[in-house]
């Protein structure tokens, strides 16, 4: 079952499991559409893998299925790409 977890990887924006802007790469790391268009290219920086949106998880079965708590955030690895002397 696909994790939805609750915030980009980021910039720690909130995405609940009815957003529209969260981006999912196959590992399910998580981001949003933001970041995923402008700072990744729509590329995942853990496993450079391809984003996409995520799938709305009905409402109607959160409450059997919800969604994950725990936060993952790591600035530092979704920079934009590093420029030298920049
Ligand atoms: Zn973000
Ligand atoms: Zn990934």
């Amino acid at each position: 079952m696909l994790k939805l977890k609750p915030n980009c990887e980021c910039c720690d924006r909130d995405l609940p499991p009815d957003s529209a802007e969260a981006r999912i790469c196959s590992f399910e790391c998580t981001f949003c559409a933001t970041c995923a268009a402008e700072k990744l290219s729509g590329i995942c920086p853990n496993c450079s893998g391809e984003l996409v949106r995520r799938p709305i998880r009905p409402a109607s079965k959160l409450a059997r299925f919800p969604a994950a708590t725990e936060r993952h955030v790591q600035p530092a690895g979704c920079a934009p790409h590093a420029q030298e002397g920049a």
